[in-house]
């Protein structure tokens, strides 16, 4: 087994796979996971949702930026990675003018996002209620994603490119001498040129390791499940509520079910995330406050850590005073999302390579994106 590699990538989930695939193109990779299973963590546990107008002007870049991978044909593939669904924002008449005036700047985006009224509403979701929801935001080429196909395809892609995949492998410790990484594992030693820094929840505590001075990453809890509903929700949307008092959201699901959420975010340690009751009793209270639905019972539910820089940007950069150390951390609630166009960039740093022009183009810079920004706001 080599012990020698250009790149070491630490995390498992959807960010170290991307970065793995893309990397291992040009150079020699290892991903080191410290789970016995590849995307234990968030990656797992996330609601699946293709949805570009999301976490604000520079996650809906990045997002946007990946779509053209999203729809590609690819050939290891039996099914598309998106299913359509669109999504739909509601709001009451507090939310009126803030809705069309987010509608009309991430329209300069996403051109199809339009302001929602009326019967129109109810006719997208007749559960809706139309005293509590008056206004929405529709985004009609959101979709589902199929977030194991496309973990598995950058998984197979990495290993088709020569990259080793090991699990169980949790980085403990790591030294820099000539140029050269020590990774320290629990399952030996690893040398690389770069070391890329993808481990989620964990991305301090790696940096820490490092030598780095950690950037503020937040872990924060969200709570989700799954509700068996009486109608067949298949023609609906994907709908949430930014109503004072009823944030939530519910995803149609096959099989009479939704997907549900309050949209919680509790900060929390980095560690195995348990789903809370209160979340989930919130939830239900705040989707039968928008809908006709009378949620009562769950069937499953679960709980994952969405990460966040101190502003709430994804940071994809590398680190100002230590060589070597590529950070991928902070892609909040839009990872999934965002994570074909973050494995690309993160080949292009390494590479030595400018960005691609799907991220330049809407005002995003390296140094925007980098850990030591003032701001990552697009010019
Ligand atoms: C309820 C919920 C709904 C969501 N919905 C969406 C959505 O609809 N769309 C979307 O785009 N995103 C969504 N997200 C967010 C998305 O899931 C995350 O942004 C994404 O999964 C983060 O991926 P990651 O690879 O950075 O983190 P993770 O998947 O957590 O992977 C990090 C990995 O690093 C490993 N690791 C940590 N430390 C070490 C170490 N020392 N050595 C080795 N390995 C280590 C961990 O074990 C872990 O497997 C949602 C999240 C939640 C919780």
């Amino acid at each position: 087994m080599s012990t020698e590699f250009d790149v070491a990538v630490i995390g498992g989930g959807i960010a170290g796979a991307s970065a793995a695939a893309e990397l291992s193109r040009t150079h020699s990779v290892v991903l080191l996971e410290q789970e016995n299973e590849l995307a234990f963590h968030t990656t797992s546990r996330s609601a699946a949702i293709y949805i570009e107008n999301e976490g604000g002007p520079v996650f809906h870049r990045v997002s946007t930026a990946s779509r053209p991978f999203f729809e590609a044909d690819h050939p290891e593939l039996d099914a598309p990675l998106l299913d359509p669904l669109p999504v739909l924002k509601v709001g009451d008449d507090a939310l009126v003018e803030e809705f069309r005036t987010e509608a009309m700047a991430a329209g300069e985006v996403t051109s199809s996002i339009r302001v929602v009224e009326g019967a129109e509403l109810i006719e997208l979701c007749p559960v809706l209620r139309p005293d509590v929801v008056t206004i929405g935001m529709l985004e009609p080429t959101a979709a589902s994603i199929d977030v194991m196909a496309l973990h598995q395809l950058f998984i197979r892609r990495a290993k088709a490119n020569g990259a080793d995949v090991r699990r169980g492998a949790r980085a403990v410790a790591m030294t820099r001498s000539g140029g050269q990484w020590t990774v320290t594992t629990k399952a030996g030693e690893v040398t690389a040129t770069t070391v890329v820094n993808a481990a989620g929840a964990w991305g301090d505590v790696v940096a820490t390791m490092a030598g780095a001075q950690p950037i503020g990453l937040t872990p924060m809890r969200r709570t989700a499940f799954t509700a068996p509903i009486a109608q067949d929700p298949a023609a609906w949307p994907f709908i949430y509520s930014a109503i004072e008092g009823t944030h939530c959201y519910f995803k149609p699901e096959a099989g009479q079910q939704l997907l549900c959420s309050l949209s919680d975010e509790t900060p929390s340690d980095p560690c195995d995330a348990r789903p809370e009751e209160i979340d989930i009793a919130q939830a239900i209270d705040h989707i039968n406050t928008i809908s006709t639905l009378g949620l009562r019972s769950v069937r499953t539910t679960w709980a994952g850590l969405r990460t966040f820089a101190p502003d709430r940007n994804p940071v994809f950069g590398w680190d100002d005073t230590v060589d070597g150390f590529l950070w991928m951390v902070g892609q909040g609630g839009c990872g999934i999302v965002t994570s074909p166009a973050a494995g690309q960039i993160a080949g292009c740093l390494i590479r030595g390579e400018d960005l691609p022009e799907s991220i330049t183009e809407f005002g995003l810079t390296e140094a925007a994106l980098g850990p030591r920004r003032a701001t990552a706001a697009p010019a």
